[in-house]
Formats: C-alpha cells, structure tokens, sequence
C-alpha cells in the first residue's frame, strides 16, 4: 500500500532556479500530492510544467496558495513584500510561509509583520545555487547535501520548523537554524562581499582592456573568480542593499586587507608580502570541503 505524501499541497511563488529546482525535487520526492507554480507571465508556467518542474501553475497568487500547507515564496528579496500582500487573502489557516531569500534580517520581520495572525513564517535560505536564472536554469537535486538555514524568532512555533525541515530534508538538504542576523554577518563575508568583488574585478579588467582580443589573456584564476559575476544584477542589487549595514563592515574589513598588500608591495617589503600571503595560503588550504571543486558549476549559492 502506498504512504501518502508528507504535504498535500506546497505552493511555490516565483519559478526561477531556486523555486523551480526545488518544485521539480519536491515532485521527484514524491513527499508532496501537489505542487503549484505562481508567476505573474503564464509562458514562464507553461515552460515549468513542460520541464515537469510543478503539477498546475497559477498567475493569480491569491488562488495559487489556497489549501497549501507550505507556501514558499522564491522571488528576489526586493520583490519579497509585494509577493507577501499577494498572497496573504489566499492563505489557509494552519499554513507555514517559507522564503529562500539569501538575506534573512529584514526578510524575517518583514513576513512576521506582513503575516500576523494570518499564518506562521519561518526563514529559509539554501546555500545551494548557480550564476543562471529563470526557469530554464532550474536543475535537479541541486539541494542534495545542500545547507539549508533555517532562521526564526522568539514568535516562531516549534511545529512550523519541524514542517519546514522536514521540507528540505526531503530534497536531501541539511537544515541547520540560526538568529537572521547571524546569518546575515556569515554570508556577508562568504556569499555576499565575494560577489561584489566579483563584479568590481570584471570592471577593473574593462578598464585595463588596452584593445580587442585582450581576454585572451584572461588566465584561470582570473576566470574563477570572475565567474559569479555573471550572476542577475536585480538579484544582486537586491541582497547587497538589504544586507547593507554587515556587507559594508564586510568591505570594511577587505579594504583594511588589500590595503596591508599594497604597504607591502609599495615598500619593497618581501618579508611581509611573503607572510601575508603564507598566512591566506593556510588559511585557504584548512577550508573544510569546496563544493566547486566538484566542477558543477554549482557555487553553493548566494
Ligand atoms: P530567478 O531564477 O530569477 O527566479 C525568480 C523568479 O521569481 C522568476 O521566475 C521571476 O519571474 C519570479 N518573480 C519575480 N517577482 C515575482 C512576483 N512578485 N511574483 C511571482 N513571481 C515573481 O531567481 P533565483 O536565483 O531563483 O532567486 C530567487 C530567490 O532565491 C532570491 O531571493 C535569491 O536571493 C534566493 N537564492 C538565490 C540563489 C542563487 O544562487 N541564485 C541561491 C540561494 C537563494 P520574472 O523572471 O518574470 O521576473
């Protein structure tokens, strides 16, 4: 006899490369009776349910999230206040609001405040991910042996957590919960600030680029560590200014580092230039496990 599903019903706001890879492992889990797709552009659905990505798709978020038992809104974190008055009318009672924005500060007291007495919100951000975007870019498994936080506030019930790891579990994530500020200065240093330079070293080449065929002398390292920088700007755009105030203290802390190399460089001084590099050598080699060294592509998010 077959069990029945875990969730009868998880809607799914936003079916981009995080929402639309999650929908697709959902169904392949087969832990969910249904999946709905929400997007405003009908082709976007048409596209999901062609790839088998969601069951039904819905442009109307209000309808879209009737009788879910999760609702996971997968839109950029700027989006994120609009797409929670959508659908708040919709929402069932005893439903859990989940998000998968990779800032989680004011992402969490936005949806407590937006959601009071309408449905419990737990803060959800898988550091799982790619530079692509849209539905096309949505990919299989590409949460398995993913971290996935989980954040929450003293006004978050225990039973809406066990629902929502039992949600990322079920993908083959490892839910891990933490404070949303704590998150926040974490992925300021590892996720955030390295975008930024990511998008201020393609510029700084533009700016060298003395004439046509120049990157071909672009070298690897160059290479890997411009790659991010093809990642969607509104995106980007969004997280650097909702986690403003640790992504600056982050560039802070960098601008004092870089600013250590180029005393040394300017002074002629081998012996710290040489220490200061041994020392981020170790430093890089203790790092525990490199997800791209798999050579997915997959940079473990934002
Ligand atoms: P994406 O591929 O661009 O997908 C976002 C989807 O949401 C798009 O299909 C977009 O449609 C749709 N959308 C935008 N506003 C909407 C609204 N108000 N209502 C319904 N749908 C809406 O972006 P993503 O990379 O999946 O990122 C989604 C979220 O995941 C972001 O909050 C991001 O911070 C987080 N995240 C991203 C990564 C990563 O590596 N990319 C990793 C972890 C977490 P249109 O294209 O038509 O606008």
């Amino acid at each position: 006899m077959s069990q029945s599903p875990a969730f009868q019903r998880v809607a799914i706001l936003g079916v981009g490369l995080i929402g639309g890879s999650l929908a697709r492992d959902l169904r392949a889990s087969g832990s969910v009776g249904e999946v709905v797709g929400i997007e405003p552009d009908p082709a976007t659905l048409d596209r999901a349910r062609q790839r088998g990505l969601i069951d039904r798709g819905e442009t109307d978020p209000e309808s879209g999230v009737r009788d879910a038992d999760v609702v996971v809104v997968a839109v950029p974190v700027g989006s994120f206040g609009e797409a929670l008055a959508a659908i708040r009318p919709g929402l069932s009672e005893g439903v859990v609001v989940t998000d998968v924005g990779s800032v989680k500060g004011p992402v969490q007291a936005e949806a407590e405040e937006a959601l009071a007495g309408a449905a419990a919100f737990v803060g959800g951000h898988p550091i799982a991910g790619t530079e692509d975007s849209g539905v096309d870019a949505a990919v299989p498994d590409l949460f398995r042996d993913a971290l996935c936080v989980l954040t929450r506030t003293g006004t978050t019930p225990e039973w809406a957590v066990t629902r929502i790891r039992r949600l990322w579990e079920g993908v083959g994530g490892e839910v891990v919960c933490m404070d949303p500020e704590e998150h926040d200065r974490i992925l300021a240093a590892t996720s955030h600030l390295p975008h930024m330079l990511a998008f201020a070293l393609i510029r700084t080449f533009a700016g060298l680029s003395a004439g046509p065929g120049v990157e071909r002398f672009a070298a690897g390292g160059f290479r890997d560590l411009t790659r991010i920088a093809g990642s969607d700007a509104i995106m980007w755009r969004d997280i650097a200014l909702a986690n403003a105030p640790a992504l600056l203290a982050t560039i802070d802390r960098f601008q004092e580092r870089l600013r250590e190399l180029r005393y040394a460089i300017e002074a002629g001084d081998g012996e710290t230039l040489e220490g200061l590099l041994r020392e981020a050598r170790e430093l890089r080699r203790g790092l525990a496990g490199d997800a791209d060294e798999s050579g997915t592509g997959n940079d473990r998010g934002s």
